[in-house]
Parts: structure tokens; C-alpha cells; sequence
């Protein structure tokens, strides 16, 4: 049940599970509760959900269900691309977007202490990345490529295809987290050159704790963790088998409703509105490049975190930066590399709606954010010089 007193504009963070991916998890977990590698009917039961989940998977992005593993999130899908990729070749170099999600420029720094070399690539003012710099970097030594289809803190969506097009004449492997973009951007992995790709599921209104990685056919992938062998001895470990069932659930019902994004649209133009009313405000990114749900707005004489805080006393619920670094004081790594400067960065605020929020939640931030500004800024002694109010 969402909880009504709250208008929850957080979804790029985590969003809700829907009643259908809810009902469709139900069943294994009292009535088919079997063990996967269980070899009586409970098994049997348990292990057709979650090749009957893997066919559904691979038929919504368009890939064999040989080519998919289950993991436990994102996070683990892409320490598995990067890491089961480098550890065992012999190419010691990483191209990357410096936009990228922790979870992979960590993997990123832990391989620069053991002598990796890391190139990371840069973006433009509106958040793309330097297509140049990528093609100049990329070469015979490197082991593999990241570049995420688009970002999760300014939605701004990357030039796959071209990007995919360089790493595959240099025959480099490309990881794309495709963690944002599902639901939102077409993915036919049979028609693109992208090898490996990563979703979570808590971000289409699936649980949260279960991801899957793609695997190109062909691509050399090596297990990060080791035990009884499950997901073909690339993924060891019981499966989640409900989770695995609820995030089939989702997959399909994103991919399907891709179209239906016009109503988000809409609410976001009415939202920019009204941040294009507010003085020192500047949008971050292009907005014909991002993603439909996701606004992310710098405030000048504003602290990003004090803001979401404000705005949560109203019963509005937004973050900073990504949900995993809004708890940090330093400004996003992304909005630094398009080159906001440091103390514009500082007030952030990202605002990531979808289809199931209104047209009442939506008037309803259209009225408060400008006054929750407006009294933040008064406690800004600058803002208050600036303004003539002292
Ligand atoms: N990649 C992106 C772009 C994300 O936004 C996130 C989550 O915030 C992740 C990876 C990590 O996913 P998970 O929470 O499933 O580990």
C-alpha cells in the first residue's frame, strides 16, 4: 500500500513493488518453496519458475535465456561483468565513462591498486560522453568497457549505439547498466552490439536484492563467486526464486508499457515550469536527452541535503544525488564532471517521478518548492546580501 501522506518522488532511488509482481511472487513462497536443486516435484516446481522467468526475461529484451544470469541487484551484476571479465584476461586496461555508478568505478579504483590502468572518460556540459576521448582511449589492451545506457542521477540518456559501435571494431567487450534506461529506451540485444548488460529489479517495481546480467553468447565470463555451481557455475548460490518470478513480472510489464510515458512527460514539463520560475536555478543536462521520469535541478544558495529535508517535512520525498551518495556531503561525481561548478553542485536536487504519481502530487511540488527555496535561501546570509534583505 503507498503511503498516501507522502508524495514519493524518489524513484530513480527505489520505487514500489506493483500488485502484479507482488501476486506473481506469492506462490513460491509457501506453496512452491522448493529448492531449486532439489531433484523431488518441490525442485522441480521451483526450478521450472525460474527458467519459465528466464525465457520471459529474454523474450522482452530480445536475447537467449542462456545468456542471462541472476544476481542479487545491479551492483552484483556489474562487479560480476567487470571483474569476472579482467580478472582472468590477459588485458590489464578499463575504458570508462566517469559518470558511472559506484558499483562499477569502485571495481574501477580496487584494479588501479593492483597496477590496472583505468582510463576514465568525460562528458560535455549536458552530460554525454566524449564520444573522441572514447575512441581515443579504447584500444587492443583493453579488457572491457563501461558505459551506462543512461544515468541515474540526471537521466541523461548515452549515445549506445555509436559507443557500442567503437568498442566492437576494437573488439573490446561493452558492458552497458541498463539499470535506468529499461522501461524507458528499447533494448533489442539482438540487434545492438552491447555484451554485457545489467538491470535491478527494485527500480521497475520489482524487490529489491535481485538483478541479472546479460552475457553476450561467446563472451569469456568468469564466476566473482564460488559454491554450488548454480546459474551454470557463474552465479553460485540458492536462487531467490520469488524475487527471480517478481522480476520477470516487471521486466515484461516495463518493456511493454514503454510507450506510456507521455502522462510522465507532462508531468515533468509542468514540474521544469515551475524550477524555470525560481531564480539561480539551472537544469542539469539536456533535456531532449534524458530520460522521462528524472529532473535534476541545481539551486545556487541552496544545500541539496537541508532542501530534501525541508521538502520532507512537507511530505515530499526527493534526494540530493542518487539514493546511495545523498548521505554524503560531497557534491555528485557526475554533475562535477559536466563541469557544474563546485558550489552550484552542492544544491542539488533530483525529482524522479513515475506513471504512478498525480496530477495533484504534482501541483502540490509546483507549490512548495518554490517556497521551500525561498525560506532556505533567508538563513543564506549571501543570498540575503544579494537580495537586498539585509
Ligand atoms: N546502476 C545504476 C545506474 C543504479 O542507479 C543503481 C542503483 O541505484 C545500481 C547500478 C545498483 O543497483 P542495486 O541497487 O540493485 O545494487
Amino acid at each position: 500500500m503507498k503511503n498516501n501522506a507522502k508524495i514519493y518522488m524518489d524513484n530513480a532511488a527505489t520505487t514500489a513493488v506493483s500488485r502484479d509482481v507482488f501476486e506473481s511472487m506469492l506462490p513460491y513462497y509457501q506453496t512452491s518453496f522448493g529448492n531449486p536443486s532439489s531433484v523431488h516435484c518441490f525442485g522441480m516446481q521451483a526450478r521450472k519458475a525460474i527458467e519459465d522467468a528466464r525465457i520471459r526475461i529474454a523474450d522482452a529484451l530480445n536475447c537467449a535465456p542462456v545468456e542471462l544470469y541472476f544476481t542479487s541487484g545491479a551492483t552484483e551484476a556489474n562487479n560480476l561483468a567487470v571483474m569476472g571479465t579482467i580478472l582472468h584476461a590477459e588485458k590489464k586496461k578499463v575504458v570508462v565513462s566517469c559518470i558511472e555508478h559506484p558499483s562499477i568505478l569502485s571495481c574501477c579504483k580496487f584494479l588501479e591498486r593492483f597496477g590496472y590502468k583505468v582510463s576514465y572518460i568525460g562528458v560535455d556540459s549536458a552530460g554525454v560522453i566524449d564520444l573522441d576521448a572514447f575512441r581515443r582511449e579504447i584500444d587492443a589492451n583493453t579488457a572491457i568497457a563501461c558505459v551506462m545506457m543512461a544515468n541515474n542521477e540526471t537521466g541523461v540518456i548515452q549515445p549506445i549505439e555509436e559507443i557500442s559501435d567503437i568498442s566492437h571494431y576494437y573488439d573490446v567487450p561493452l558492458l552497458a547498466d541498463a539499470v535506468q534506461a529499461i522501461g524507458n529506451i528499447p533494448i533489442a540485444l539482438n540487434q545492438n552490439k552491447i555484451d554485457f548488460l545489467s538491470i535491478t529489479g527494485h527500480k521497475i517495481k520489482a524487490p529489491k536484492g535481485i538483478g541479472v546480467l546479460y552475457a553476450k553468447k561467446g563472451t569469456a565470463l568468469r564466476p566473482i563467486i564460488y559454491g554450488g555451481g548454480q546459474e551454470r557455475g557463474i552465479r553460485s548460490g540458492t536462487e531467490n526464486v520469488p524475487a527471480i518470478v517478481g522480476l520477470s513480472t516487471a521486466v515484461a510489464s516495463s518493456v511493454s508499457n514503454i510507450s506510456v510515458k507521455r502522462l510522465v512527460l507532462d508531468m515533468k514539463k509542468s514540474i521544469l515550469n515551475c524550477i524555470n520560475s525560481i531564480p539561480f536555478s539551472y537544469v542539469c543536462g539536456n533535456m531532449s536527452y534524458t530520460l522521462p521520469g528524472i529532473i535534476n535541478v541545481c539551486f545556487d544558495y541552496i544545500n541539496g541535503s537541508d532542501l530534501v529535508r525541508y521538502l520532507d517535512s512537507f511530505g515530499i520525498c526527493v534526494s540530493s544525488a542518487s539514493a546511495c551518495s545523498s548521505n554524503s556531503s560531497q557534491p555528485s561525481h557526475v554533475l562535477l564532471s559536466m563541469g557544474i561548478p563546485y558550489d552550484r553542485a552542492r544544491g542539488a536536487l533530483r525529482i524522479s517521478i513515475n506513471e504512478d504519481n498525480t496530477t495533484d502530487e504534482i501541483n502540490c511540488i509546483t507549490r512548495i518548492l518554490p517556497k521551500a527555496i525561498s525560506d532556505l535561501r533567508m538563513m543564506d546570509p549571501e543570498y540575503r546580501r544579494i537580495a537586498g534583505a539585509c
